[in-house]
């Protein structure tokens, strides 16, 4: 059975080598800020089954040059594949309203491009509502999800598929919806542990790799 990690970030080769020997084959990188935008291209462009994401996480708004939107265009001009991540609204950290500001304007270029995006939330599901009402038709993964039961039956009228590493929301969420993810190196240490990560969630592989499957036919234009 293959196996897949839908949210980690850029972590040393190693760990990726060591999870394909444990048949987990494709990778989903997110970026976090613009620092790590090379790195993550160039892991994507280094190993096969490794996607790319590039995008300002709602922690390092203030970080971003004052033409990091064109800079993401440019990117995505030319790469097909390429996705929007992680991005997201995230009440607990400062600079909300350039949160809001980052996130919109992220949407704006993937639903320009026809591009999945990475979400993080926490505890903004109001916020995030009324930024999502302004797009039709985005393709968005909740990474680690954390919404209530309201929000998932909100989202499930959505396009949205949810990656998770905690058991507690699996019951609200649709079945053939859900993914799972490592969050590496923050997470779970390494991608490795993804098929014990299923396990402890008492997954169904096959069904997994079916909503992967589904899942991985969209993320492009
Ligand atoms: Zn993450």
């Amino acid at each position: 059975m293959k196996y897949f990690d839908a949210h980690m970030h850029v972590v040393d080769v190693k760990l990726i080598y060591e999870a394909q020997r444990k048949d987990v084959s494709t990778f989903i990188c997110n970026a976090t800020s613009q620092k790590d935008w090379n790195a993550v291209l160039s892991l994507s462009d280094q190993i096969p089954g490794v996607y790319a994401c590039l995008g300002i996480h709602p922690w390092y708004v203030n970080t971003v040059s004052d033409d990091w939107r064109s800079r993401l265009e440019a990117y995505l001009k030319y790469r097909p594949n390429l996705m929007i991540g992680e991005i997201g609204l995230d009440l607990l950290k400062p600079d909300f309203e350039r949160q809001k500001e980052v996130f919109r304007s992220s949407l704006e270029l993937a639903s320009q491009y026809n591009r999945t995006v990475h979400i993080h939330c926490v505890k903004a599901w109001d916020a995030l509502f009324e930024i999502l009402s302004e797009f039709k038709n985005l393709n968005c993964l909740f990474h680690r999800f954390s919404g209530d039961a309201v929000v998932a039956q909100k989202l499930r009228f959505t396009n949205s598929f949810f990656s998770v590493m905690n058991k507690n929301v699996l019951d609200i969420l649709p079945d053939n919806r859900i993914l799972v993810e490592s969050d590496s190196p923050d997470g779970i240490r390494s991608p490795a542990f993804i098929p014990e990560l299923v396990e402890k969630l008492r997954l169904d592989p096959s069904y997994l790799a079916e909503n992967f499957e589904e899942f991985i036919t969209r993320i492009g234009s």
